[in-house]
């Protein structure tokens, strides 16, 4: 099994995390009938998604597909082959949450082995026009993996000028349309804290969008679980735990004989997961907080299996430690707060994160803490001119 530790860190010299590794070929049998098969993704800060077979007498069941687009699925055929199993031995297909690096293959590894496709009863993806369903229908091999190495180009290169030339541009969309993409991708141009002068999307982003828009299908479940529900995979039983936070739709697998967490985004062993404020509920940030501890609390887990980096055995101490972190960017909004007074989400969270990180996944993530910090009766807000202000009471 792969060293969930790792060598020790060289002092003072800031090492890439493991959940940018770049994925490994190996399948290595992490928990009794468990297989980890790693898929290659390109998204700032990750360089693989775990694909979990959980091995049983009808076949295998896989947790979390990877991407979708043909590099992935070649890389998913290949580590099934090697796992000794056949595409048409996939019985079932769960994923975790509705992002694009977790249920890329499920909808076309459902489609060629009618696989039961299974995900939290709340999974919900944005929505695709029927003008994208027809012009994804009829993308060639050829233009699908073109598409995707564009995507992987752009995502490097987003803070590259709209004239740079590295960045290729085959797909010669009319500006309206990128911006349109973006737009529904990412979120309405309005944000929920106002300030409409939002950043608008490079070219580059907005190129990636509509690549990634393109290729990715999002799957229909055939099967929508809910909090507590079993489920009968790789020979045992299974509890669905609902973790919304990091999603609304976050569910993880909790197997009690083995004392197995497949933790998914909630719970990564070198990163701190994401917690937009933005379509994710009234208080993502609660939620998120309620379910790490809930998910610390299963009796008997020994083994953290997330879906991205290594295998993990602490998985109370890893829960502590990015409550940790959620918990100091609290103070840090509180002692802002008293230097800047009334405060927008955009002023604290340039406060907050350094320059290159400015934007909307620092602003969504700003305005989650805030609105916590309100509905813990620790802030005041209120709406100037379409802006939404924050005070945060001291100490
Ligand atoms: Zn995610
Ligand atoms: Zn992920």
């Amino acid at each position: 099994m792969t060293s969930p530790v790792g060598s020790a860190p060289t002092p003072k010299e800031r090492r890439p995390k493991q959940e940018q590794d770049p994925a490994s070929e190996e399948v290595v049998e992490v928990a009794p009938g468990v297989l980890r098969m790693q898929l290659p993704i390109f998204m700032p800060g990750l360089g693989h998604v775990n694909m979990y077979g959980l091995v049983d007498d009808r076949g295998i069941a896989v947790v979390d597909p990877g991407l979708p687009g043909p590099r992935s699925w070649r890389a998913i055929q290949k580590r099934l082959k090697t796992g000794g199993f056949r595409l048409e031995d996939v019985h079932t297909v769960i994923v975790t949450h509705s992002h694009p690096d977790h249920f890329g293959g499920a909808g076309r590894i459902a489609k060629e082995t009618g696989a039961e496709l299974i995900t939290h009863s709340a999974f919900a993806t944005f929505r695709t026009s029927a003008g994208e369903a027809r012009r994804r229908a009829s993308l060639s091999e050829e233009d699908a993996a073109r598409l995707e190495l564009e995507a992987a180009a752009a995502a490097q290169y987003l803070d590259l000028g709209p004239d740079d030339d590295r960045l290729l541009d085959p797909l010669r969309a009319d500006e309206d349309d990128l911006d349109r993409t973006a737009a529904s991708v990412a979120w309405a141009p309005e944000t929920p804290w106002g300030g409409t002068k939002h950043v608008r999307p490079s070219v580059a982003k907005r190129l990636m969008f509509r690549a990634l828009r393109l290729l990715y299908a999002p799957p229909n479940p055939t099967r929508r679980v809910r909090h507590g529900e079993m489920l009968q995979l790789a020979g045992r039983e299974w509890a669905a735990v609902h973790t919304p936070g990091h999603t609304l739709d976050h569910l993880c697998l909790y197997d009690p004989e083995h004392g197995v967490l497949l933790s998914g985004d909630h719970v990564l062993p070198s990163i701190t997961p994401h917690v937009s404020g933005v379509g994710n509920g009234a208080d993502s940030l609660k939620s998120y907080l309620d379910t790490l501890d809930l998910v610390a609390q299963l009796d008997g887990v020994s083994l953290g299996l997330p879906a991205h980096g290594h295998p993990f055995a602490d998985v109370p101490g890893r829960v502590e430690a990015i409550k940790e972190h959620h918990h100091e960017r609290m103070e840090e909004i509180q002692a802002l707060s008293q230097s800047l007074g009334p405060a927008t989400v955009v002023d604290i969270s340039h406060e907050l994160f350094p320059e290159r990180h400015w934007g909307a996944m620092a602003e969504s993530e700003t305005f989650a803490h805030l609105e916590h910090l309100v509905a813990d009766g620790k802030a005041e807000r209120w709406r100037e001119d379409d802006m939404l202000v924050y005070r945060v009471a001291s100490g």
